[in-house]
């Protein structure tokens, strides 16, 4: 049940209680859900919640729905990764034998398309929860306990109570200590899609999804792109072939790659940034370039939404919850980039949505498999992989057997002039049990959901190496992986 204070709803009008703006009465409302969050996590729960019948309403603190994924995340970089692919075979349309005299990039036209995806689809979900029947609750969310919430905005405050409660709210950029993000100089995310201009110069801090994702733009458009990371290698999450490729690659692109290196004394210079970077050799040196980017992962956000007033455990920040994403506290849900032990993507986020929902309308659903979500990165070449590492499947004491075919072999990759890249396959010696699959090459994050397919209704290596791919396509390149795990390759 739940006791709104409401303002008066006629313009103007003045409150039984006088003629400020005090709350003038109590309404009645019951939600069997509420969601925290219109991220794809909140969203998504939020519409299936609606389907199943539920009386729902949504929080959401931001004036636009769509989260860190469609505002400042997946949508918006991946809208700047299609003109830099555009714009790169303008670059080197010599090649195909097409001329295209002194082509020249409106970055604030690529910057407009951008944003207006971003609208759309924003206001795509808008309409989506309005024919879901979900109310939208305007504000910001914290839980009293007791399945209470109090929601803040600028026209006051209310309390809203709910049977059940999902917690969506996601994660932000971290910083490193003492750094403030600013539009100008020192970027994460969210400051380096509102550029308006391709920087001349850019250093990245962090090599994980967002930072190789950004050098890979940025490059594409001409600026002279430098990466550090403090662990040994970029893509630390990835197989450590398909990260050694990346880096191959992206020295081969002139994109400077400091691994296993430290970036210190970050100060502003009045016209960019200045860093005392240490080289995994010891050697000290002092770059400087127009803009820099922070991207040293994400914290989830945790902090000052009424944690303390419920059971919710955490660990590091993370919310802890079982299979059906249920937390501590009876009755409270949580999902996505909040969530402890899960990956901080947008279709994590999702899915554990689907399950948190079909819990708490009485339904079945799977809990998520870990070895089964794929993870995809947007850079040129692109990453698609999924399942275990070989070194992850040899540390489970698994008899590892390794097919890789590179696309050097593949005739589609050759005609598209992408032949940079392979595909690995880790299986399992015994039975041919497929343990995993990483792709580095030409439209990686598209060819993986073949291997996803395949993970989940076990097949085999047998079955996939059986399966018939058309010719001549990119996925040719993955029958051929699997047909590589026992030597049998045709084309390489
Ligand atoms: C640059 C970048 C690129 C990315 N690219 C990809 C990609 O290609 N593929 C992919 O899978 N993932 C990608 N991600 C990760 C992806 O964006 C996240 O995993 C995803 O957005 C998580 O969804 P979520 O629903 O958990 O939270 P979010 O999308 O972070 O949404 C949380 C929402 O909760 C709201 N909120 C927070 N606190 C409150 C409160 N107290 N009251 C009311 N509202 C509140 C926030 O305003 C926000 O709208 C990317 C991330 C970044 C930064």
């Amino acid at each position: 049940m739940l006791f709104r204070r409401s303002a008066p709803s006629v313009p103007g009008a003045r409150s039984k209680s006088g003629p400020h703006h005090a709350p003038s009465r109590i309404e009645k409302v019951s939600y069997d859900l509420v969601v925290i969050g219109s991220g794809p996590g909140g969203y998504s729960a939020a519409i299936r919640a609606g389907q199943y019948g539920l009386k729902t309403a949504l929080v959401e603190k931001q004036p636009r729905l769509g989260g860190t994924c469609l505002l400042v995340g997946c949508i918006p970089t991946k809208s700047l990764l299609q003109t830099a692919d555009v714009w790169e075979r303008f670059v080197h349309s010599e090649a195909e034998g097409i001329h295209c005299e002194n082509p020249s990039l409106d970055y604030p036209k690529v910057k407009e398309r951008k944003d207006g995806i971003v609208s759309k689809h924003s206001k795509g979900v808008e309409f989506l929860l309005k024919r879901a029947k979900v109310e939208r609750i305007s504000g910001y969310a914290t839980l009293r306990g007791g399945g209470k919430i109090e929601v803040k905005s600028d026209s006051g405050a209310q309390t809203i109570e709910a049977k059940n409660i999902i917690l969506a709210t996601g994660s932000e950029a971290r910083m490193l200590p003492g750094l403030e993000p600013d539009p100008n100089f020192i970027l994460t995310n969210i400051e380096i899609l509102n550029l308006t201009a391709v920087p001349k110069s850019l250093i990245i801090i962090g090599a994980g999804a967002v930072g190789v994702e950004f050098a890979s733009i940025f490059k594409r458009f001409g600026t002279d792109v430098t990466v550090i990371e403090m662990l040994p290698r970029i893509v630390p999450v990835e197989d450590e072939d398909i990260s050694k490729e990346l880096e191959r690659l992206f020295r081969k692109q002139k994109i400077r790659v400091e691994t296993g290196a430290r970036a210190e004394n970050i100060q502003k210079t009045g016209s960019g940034v200045k860093v005392s970077l240490t080289t995994k050799e010891g050697k000290q040196e002092t770059l400087e370039a127009e803009k820099l980017l922070v991207a040293v992962g994400r914290k989830p956000n945790t902090e000052n939404i009424g944690l303390e007033n419920t059971r919710v455990q955490t660990d590091r920040g993370f919310i802890v919850t079982d299979a059906h994403q249920r937390t501590a506290e009876p009755g409270v849900y949580a999902i996505g980039d909040v969530v402890a032990g899960t990956p901080q993507l947008a279709h994590v986020a999702t899915r554990e949505g689907m399950i948190a929902v079909a819990h708490i309308a009485g339904k079945p659903a799977t809990p998520i498999n870990k070895n089964r979500i794929p993870g995809c990165t947007y850079t040129e070449p692109g990453i698609g992989s999924v399942g275990l590492t070989e070194a992850q499947a040899r540390a489970a004491g698994r008899k590892v057997k390794v097919g890789r075919f590179p696309f050097a072999g593949d005739s589609r990759a050759t005609i598209l002039g992408r032949h940079d890249g392979f595909i690995k396959v880790v299986a399992d010696e015994a039975y041919g049990e497929i343990l995993g699959v990483h792709i580095i090459g030409p439209e990686a994050f598209e060819l993986i959901g073949e291997a996803v397919a395949a993970m989940e209704a076990e097949a085999t290596v047998e079955v996939m190496m059986q399966t018939i791919h058309a010719h001549p396509t990119l996925y040719e390149a993955m029958g051929e992986a699997f047909n590589a795990v026992y030597g049998l390759s045709i084309n390489a």
